[in-house]
């Protein structure tokens, strides 16, 4: 079909749903203001306010918070659309983007899926059928077993010819989950069981493939486009290999290993994929490179938007889900793969509510305070705003930051800037790690492959804070209290406080900061405060309190630290320190008691997907006893000794909170 001919077959587009929710939704609301697109925003409990709810044109409640009951119940979703006479469906990421059955109901309702043909999805959903594929079609995958025959024998066969270290992958897996390296024989038997398991459980499949385990990989992947005509071009490269638990955490473009030979034959290698699926519209080839040999190895296809799109679009100046629009609609690609250019450099980093020192566990709470500075190139991507809440329903996301600049000196140092600016008060957060991450030499000139996090960052030591950050942090929640105390007084009563009148003597507050307890002495002469703080004695003017910062001299040093308060618990946030939670330590809940032999509590809030055992049941050390999801993490807990199941205090659906008992174990 000639481009002259194609104008009749174009549809409009009048009117999209997006099937998502937080800040993919509010991207591409944003692309369809721009295009004069009527916007259509389906909402759970949980986000009934949350920003992106409000920035479409209309939005219609879909059920509770559970992803199953909303963004993943088709058929609400289908009838919504049709009720309010959308065109398309646009699925965003994660959810029902790689659901091939969606993309096909949706045509088959008479509505747009903006996505790929179900057949390229479908295909792609099989990291068995993936690999086949590609191989056929030249393209190189990772040496493994991929076959059908999924006997015991076969894949113990399988994997000595593969030999080791070797990776365990759930054919149906995807978002890292069901992942096992293993480096020795003696293992193989119980990690091909344990990965078993765990994908019957995630995916309901327990189908694995074999890979060769590559030592020293980077993650570096194209973004590809199609069109419904043949035409299929890839629009440059990401590096993802800054990864924790097999997810992105910082990615970038270009890439530091990238020349423009390897960019040739990794670009042609992503083509070609796209090519051997006939794929339409965006997509992203995924390719592990062997920093060792320099060979790459096709890993997957994300058929869908990728998290890290911004990245390219801030080089190449594309709106990709713009062109997402136009492919749907049956536009040719009018972009030529000759014509596709970056220009300077961009990076990302996400921003999770998260705890790096505790194994990256996402936590849950409030944003009292989310703001960000102005800066020329940074674009910044939220899924809040200030009182938003981080649910246990969803991923601990909170932001993506990106930032261009003309080379990756340059937006490496704003990036930095940024982050360090940035407030984000009242939840845990990886601000600090990401910081330490960027000022690490090896990141700083692009030395670092998918170990870099496990390897390279010592994660014992963010939990602990720096002795000035500390002080200063701990003499600002004080002025804050004073403050406070002060303002109450002469409100009530007019009157000189007590305080003044007992002007010399000192008075004495403690503070907990991460693990360790603070003492403070301080009293007010006539118009500053002497500190001691431990062994340390500080000169401090109160100069400024305003709702929300603070502004001290300390020694002769200002610092602007904005603050927000919880009951006892003060969030600080100051571009040299870092952000600091402090907890006054007379209000500090007394520890509970611990946890009696044999109890097993849950991590963090979480939803109990499944219960394993039952009451009056003998288990052995070892044993998996309940299954639990938060936050799109699945963990199992299992017997760390061999008894007696006492009692089961867990219900399967129910939602229970960070440290409640689940089930006893009884050792006698
Ligand atoms: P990206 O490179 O875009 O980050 P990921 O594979 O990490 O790709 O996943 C992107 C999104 O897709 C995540 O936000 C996640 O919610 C979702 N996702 C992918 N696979 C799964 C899965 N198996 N289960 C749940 N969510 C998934
Ligand atoms: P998912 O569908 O969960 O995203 P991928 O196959 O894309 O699974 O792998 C996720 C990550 O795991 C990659 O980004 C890479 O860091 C690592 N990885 C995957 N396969 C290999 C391999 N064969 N050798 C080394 N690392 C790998
Ligand atoms: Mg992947």
């Amino acid at each position: 079909m000639s481009i002259e001919n194609l104008s009749s077959e174009i549809c409009l587009l009048k009117s999209v749903l997006v099937a998502n929710r937080g800040e993919i939704a509010s991207r591409i609301f944003r692309t369809c203001r721009k295009m004069g697109i009527k916007s259509i925003a389906v909402f759970s409990e949980a986000d009934r306010s949350a920003p992106f709810v409000g920035e479409a044109d209309m939005a219609v409640f879909i059920g509770e918070s559970q992803p199953s009951a909303s963004y993943l119940d088709q058929d609400k979703i289908i009838q919504v659309a049709k009720q309010l006479g959308a065109d398309a469906i646009h699925p965003g990421y994660g959810f029902l983007s790689e659901n091939a059955g969606f993309a096909k109901r949706c045509a088959e309702e008479g509505m747009i899926f903006i996505g790929p043909n179900p057949k390229a999805i479908e295909a792609m959903g099989s990291k068995a059928e993936a690999k086949a594929i590609m191989e056929a079609h030249g393209v190189p995958v990772v040496p493994g077993y991929q076959g059908e025959d999924q006997s015991r024998e076969k894949l113990l066969a399988a994997a000595k010819e593969v030999g080791f270290p070797l990776l365990l992958k759930a054919t149906a897996g995807g978002g890292g989950k069901g992942m096992r390296i293993v480096q020795e024989p003696e293992d193989l038997e119980a990690a091909i069981e344990a990965a078993k398991r765990e994908a019957r459980n995630a995916f309901g499949d327990d189908r694995l493939i074999i890979e060769k385990y590559i030592e020293s990989g980077r993650h570096l992947e194209f973004q590809i486009f199609g069109d419904q005509y043949g035409n299929a071009i890839h629009v440059l490269e990401r590096e993802c290999s800054i990864q924790r638990r097999y997810q992105k955490v910082i990615e970038e473009s270009p890439s530091p290993v990238m020349s423009a030979e390897l960019r040739q034959q990794m670009g042609a290698a992503a083509v070609n994929a796209a090519r051997a699926l006939q794929y339409d519209n965006a997509g992203t080839v995924e390719f592990i490179y062997d920093d060792q040999s320099g060979d790459f190895y096709f890993l997957e296809v994300n058929t869908r938007l990728q998290v890290e799109h911004p990245v390219t679009e801030e080089i190449t100046g594309l709106d990709l889900v713009q062109m997402q629009f136009e492919s749907a609609m049956g536009k040719a690609l009018s972009l030529q793969q000759a014509a596709v250019m970056g220009r300077g450099y961009a990076i990302e980093a996400r921003l999770y509510a998260e705890d790096a020192s505790n194994n990256f566990l996402p936590v849950t709470g409030k944003i009292h305070r989310f703001a960000w500075p102005e800066v020329e190139g940074l674009r910044v991507e939220t899924a809040v705003q200030s009182g938003s809440e981080i649910s246990i329903f969803y991923d601990p996301m909170i932001a993506k930051l990106i930032v261009w600049d003309e080379d990756r000196a340059a937006a490496h140092r704003k990036l930095t800037y940024v982050l360090r600016s940035l407030q984000c008060l009242g939840v845990k957060t990886n601000q600090d790690f990401l910081l330490k991450l960027l000022q690490h030499p090896d990141f700083l000139v692009g030395k670092y492959n998918t170990h870099f996090i496990a390897e390279k960052m010592n994660l014992e030591a963010l939990t602990g804070v720096e002795d000035q950050a500390q002080d200063v942090g701990a003499i600002a929640a004080t002025l804050i209290q004073w403050k406070e105390r002060e303002g109450r007084r002469t409100l009530l009563s007019g009157l000189p406080s007590g305080w003044r009148n007992s002007f010399y003597e000192s008075q004495k507050v403690s503070y907990v900061v991460g693990e360790k307890e603070i003492q403070l002495r301080y009293r007010k002469q006539a118009s500053n405060f002497e500190f001691e703080v431990e062994t340390h004695s500080y000169q401090v003017q109160l100069v400024e309190m305003a709702d929300g910062h603070i502004r001290l001299e300390v020694n002769g040093v200002q610092y602007r630290v904005y603050w927000v308060k919880e009951g006892a618990q003060f969030f600080l946030q100051q571009e040299s320190l870092g952000s600091l939670v402090l907890e006054e330590l007379d209000r500090f809940p007394t520890q509970e008691s611990e946890a009696e032999s044999g109890g097993y509590v849950a991590p963090m809030p979480s939803q109990v997907v499944k219960i394993l055992v039952e009451s009056g049941q003998q288990v052995i050390a070892g044993q998996d006893l309940i299954v639990l999801s938060s936050m799109k993490m699945e963990n199992t807990l299992t017997a760390t000794e061999d008894g007696v199941v006492a009692e089961i205090y867990a219900e399967e659906g129910g939602n229970v909170p960070a440290g409640f008992l689940l089930l006893q174990l009884n050792n006698d």
